[in-house]
């Protein structure tokens, strides 16, 4: 299996985790050196934070474990497009390259809405593609809305 596929199967993991808990189904890791050191769900419902996407606490841990705000080097591999809150907390911690499964029409800030990587002249630049397991990751989050819209 090559390693695209290795670590979205963990953000998928993690993503999986995500909508055990009721949380919008999305999962991240922080890739270094060959190694996983950070990884996150979404836990907006659990903590009540509009900003506790899974992005958002991958770069955290990875911050902690590297005890550095600059993950200059590091890869994110993560099961949605980024929205423009997580492109812009990756664009200031400096990660290299962002992978993700699948597009997020609604708040993407990636490709879909907006293209936060692509703003001219700043001092950072974030590479980015389209990774492996977009199926599993858009299937994930159809029936998490499905499972949602039939309780309410
Ligand atoms: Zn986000």
């Amino acid at each position: 299996m090559d390693t695209d596929t290795i670590y979205m199967q963990q953000a998928l993991y993690e993503a999986k985790k995500a909508f055990e808990e009721g949380e919008i189904p999305i999962g991240a890791v922080v890739v270094y050196n060959g190694k996983i050191i950070g990884r996150g769900h979404n836990r907006t419902e659990a903590l009540q934070d509009a900003t506790a996407h899974a992005e958002i606490i991958s770069i955290t841990a990875a911050e902690n474990y590297l005890k550095n705000w600059r993950l200059n080097g590091a890869k994110l591999y993560v099961t949605t497009e980024p929205c423009i809150m997580c492109a812009g907390a990756i664009l200031l911690s400096r990660i290299d390259e962002v992978i993700f499964a699948t597009e997020e029409p609604k708040f993407g800030g990636v490709v879909s809405r907006t293209h936060v990587f692509d703003i001219e002249g700043l001092n950072h630049k974030v590479k980015y593609r389209k990774g492996p397991l977009g199926d599993e990751a858009a299937r994930l989050l159809r029936e998490f809305f499905l499972k949602k819209r039939v309780k309410q």
